[in-house]
């Protein structure tokens, strides 16, 4: 296994697991379980049947899924979510749909949302800069909503939410795209949560998607057969041809997630240690490393920070790069530099970068 992939801190797609990327490697030339290689599997086979059904059951045990949520294994990204919730849940509603503005991703949803009916925003960060989170009581929610969207980790300023915000009444949509599963998550207080399985996940190509029994029945009648929730709930996610080897590549993460990591609170544990690692590598240099969160809005999964000028952040990502590293461009909206965190990223890597990063504060700080 080349050693590049154990210092990859990309924002997405995102490192996976080095026992991933064997088994993967297998699998392209021949599944243990059926010679032939993954990729000419069909879909309709017991083989993929029995990939799905153990995805699934590994999901509901790792994020503790309520018993009334069904799983779907959709295609189309975070970004076709953005439509098809509204598509199916707003389109000839009264009731505006509620979103949350807190950054670059969170700012795209509600755009597709207007296209289906009526919108409030009822945070909106971006006037201040998208360095923080709405505190409970910033948030002006409609108690007639159709529904209340918000993204749980802005993966490109950094920015997690640590607490749910929600309106008693009101379900609550959220994208997890780059947060699913690298921590335990109470799924009770939600009605549909999505996450592609880019960042955290898996290979792109797959798109979880969880939702309640009872609010997917009141989805908008006479949609397109594939933009219908009910449809691909009624065909066990087998609709149409569904991304064979991305949804195995998901299943050996989960499988990875439990037999290897040991469950969501053991990948907590040490998704804490990795940022504790790098957000006190940031705060021992804070005229040098400038974080783009506040604090308190800090991302476990992702820290984008600048440098005092723009020669000293094309000298850190240079030499970052002759030294190793990977994938540490800030995304092409915000500049600087960004270090994500996602779960295949271990804490020696992490500690490898820290060390280095301090290595880079001495001789130019
Ligand atoms: C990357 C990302 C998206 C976009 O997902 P696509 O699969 O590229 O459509 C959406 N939401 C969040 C939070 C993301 O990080």
């Amino acid at each position: 296994m080349n050693d590049a992939n154990a210092l990859n801190f990309s924002g997405g797609p995102g490192a996976l697991p080095a026992s991933v990327l064997r088994q993967l490697q297998q699998a392209i030339q021949a599944l243990p379980e059926t010679g032939l290689s993954v990729l000419g599997m069909s879909h309709r086979s017991p083989w993929f049947r029995a990939v799905l059904d153990e995805a699934e059951e590994n999901l509901r045990l790792l994020l503790q899924v309520p018993a009334d949520m069904r799983l779907l294994f959709l295609q189309g990204g975070g970004s076709l979510q953005f439509s098809m919730l509204p598509m199916n849940f707003l389109r000839g509603r009264s009731g505006p749909a509620d979103y949350i503005v807190s950054g670059y991703w969170s700012a795209k949803a509600p755009i597709e949302a207007a296209k289906e009916g009526n919108v409030r925003i009822v945070w909106d960060g971006r006037p201040e800069g998208c360095h923080r989170l709405p505190a409970p009581d910033e948030l002006r929610l409609s108690p007639d909503a159709a529904y209340l969207h918000y993204a749980s980790n802005e993966t490109v300023e950094g920015l997690q939410f640590q607490n749910i915000p929600r309106q008693a009444g009101v379900p609550l949509f959220c994208d997890m795209s780059s947060d699913l599963l690298s921590a335990p998550v109470d799924l009770s207080h939600y009605d549909a949560i999505y996450a592609h399985a880019q960042k955290n996940l898996g290979p792109a190509g797959v798109t979880l998607v969880i939702l309640r029994d009872g609010l997917m029945q009141t989805a908008t009648d006479d949609l397109p057969s594939l933009l219908d929730y009910r449809r691909h709930a009624e065909a066990r996610s087998l609709y149409n041809t569904p991304p064979v080897f991305a949804i195995y590549a998901l299943l050996l993460v989960t499988r990875w997630l439990k037999d290897e990591i040991g469950g969501l609170p053991a990948m907590a544990a040490i998704n804490d240690a990795k940022a504790r690692l790098l957000y006190g590598c940031l705060d021992a240099t804070p005229g040098l490393y400038r974080g783009w969160a506040e604090p308190s809005a800090r991302s476990k999964m992702n820290a984008a920070f600048t440098l005092p000028s723009p020669a000293l952040e094309a000298a850190f990502l240079a030499e970052a790069k002759a030294a190793g590293f990977h994938g540490l461009e800030g995304h092409r909206s915000l500049g600087g530099v960004r270090v994500s965190l996602y779960n295949a990223v271990s804490v020696q890597a992490v500690r490898q970068l820290t060390d280095w990063m301090a290595g880079f504060a001495r001789r130019h700080g």
